[in-house]
């Protein structure tokens, strides 16, 4: 179908709250002018938050990377070290990841996001201890962390079945999955940049376990590796089939590959257009998922601003750290005042959420609620942009 009128008749259909087929998604993927993608893509998120359609959140939060030691390899990863790599590999112990808590909720952040290697030797056990040392330390910070792949890799080491091992963690303290190691989840382009990783299939199968056990979780996509069109439009029609049968995705994210120090090196990002497109087709498409949220690490402010017109209600985290996609050259930079001026100029009202997104403060126009922006300059200060009180921290944003 690349008949014009037919495009925008689908388009039509889906701005008004109809379902699209994964057929009529990928043309209008392929076909569908930019601007009409948006127009629709926009309709649709205007009408969910209905009464709240001029908000835009982010959520502050710190990314914890626990070890990049990994069995697993994958080939578009430029942040793990083999296990027998001792030179590059490295973890951190429980002191060092609560004194990062201890920052976290010091500086505003609500959420820490645990982001690792597949360890060898971390079963179950290690989780249960540092989700339940964190939550007894800081009960008020959100452990929304790991993904389905993290699962697998503890079950495998724990010898335990993939529900016992998220039963067990969500007892210890974790309280949503943030959907890591989704990557891409149709078979072919999975086994090309991730050969040692659980298959799509599998992935889904243990989110919906998680699911199922009152354990909610985000979606992820990884783009620009090499995949096709067609198997980008099937990775989310695989989400969107598994959250008819469950509703625990709460949002879906897609980010771009950074083709730095690693397997794939030379390989193509995606465009910015072909971003855009996907987080038009994602909110057109994904009609069973709430939040789409723009990933301005990877592709940059202005188009995470851009996103906001494109069918994104959020712009993720300010994050206090984050060191793997850094590590494959995601170069973008920014703090809290920053996000909150990109909402603005793209017309919205910045809102911190939290990790359920519920709105915790709405950013009043400094014109007429000056008091609202001296709150967020105070944690500006000293947090954002690297005050004395904690130089070594960096405050950026990611999904
Ligand atoms: S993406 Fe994750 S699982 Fe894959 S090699 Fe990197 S750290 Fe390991």
């Amino acid at each position: 179908m690349t008949d014009q009128a037919a495009l925008q008749s689908v388009l039509d259909r889906a701005a008004a709250g109809g379902r699209i087929t994964k057929e009529e998604a990928l043309d209008l993927y392929r076909h569908a002018p930019l601007h009409a993608l948006g127009q629709a893509a926009d309709a649709v998120r205007r009408r969910r938050y209905a009464g709240t359609e001029h908000i835009a959140t982010y959520i502050i939060e710190r990314n914890i990377n626990y070890t990049n030691v990994c069995v697993t390899a994958c080939k578009f990863c430029a942040f793990y070290a083999a296990p027998k790599d001792e030179k590059k590999g490295w973890s951190r112990d429980l002191e060092d990841i609560l004194r990062r808590c201890a920052e976290t909720v010091e500086l505003g952040g609500t959420q820490i996001m645990f982001q690792g290697g597949h360890h060898p030797d971390y079963g179950v056990e290690y989780y249960e201890e540092h989700f339940a040392a964190i939550k007894k330390a800081f009960p008020q910070l959100v452990i929304h962390s790991l993904g389905a792949s993290e699962v697998e890799h503890m079950a495998r080491i724990s010898g335990v079945t993939a529900e016992e091992a998220i039963a067990r963690i969500h007892a210890a303290g974790l309280d949503s999955f943030a959907g890591a190691g989704a990557e891409l989840l149709p078979e072919r382009p999975r086994t090309a940049i991730a050969p040692l990783k659980e298959s799509g299939e599998r992935w889904l199968e243990i989110m919906e376990i998680a699911h199922r056990l009152g354990v909610e979780s985000t979606s992820t996509m990884l783009m620009g590796t090499g995949e096709t069109n067609a198997e980008r439009i099937e990775h989310i029609a695989m989400i969107r089939d598994t959250q008819d049968r469950t509703g625990g995705f709460r949002a879906f994210i897609p980010y771009t590959y950074q083709p730095e120090n690693n397997k794939l090196k030379g390989r193509t990002q995606a465009t910015i257009f072909e971003y855009l497109r996907m987080i038009a087709i994602a909110r057109l498409f994904l009609d069973n998922i709430a939040h789409i949220q723009g990933s301005w690490l990877t592709v940059g402010k202005e188009a995470g601003q851009l996103s906001l017109h494109y069918g994104a209600d959020d712009l993720g985290s300010i994050m206090l750290e984050e060191n793997v996609v850094s590590s494959a050259g995601a170069k973008h930079r920014s703090n809290r005042q920053e996000i909150i001026d990109l909402i603005r100029k793209a017309g919205r009202t910045p809102a911190q959420r939290a990790t359920t997104y519920e709105h915790l403060l709405v950013h009043g126009d400094p014109a007429n609620d000056p008091a609202d922006d001296r709150v967020v300059s105070h944690i500006s200060s000293t947090a954002i942009e690297g005050g004395t009180a904690h130089p070594e921290l960096k405050l950026i944003s990611t999904n």
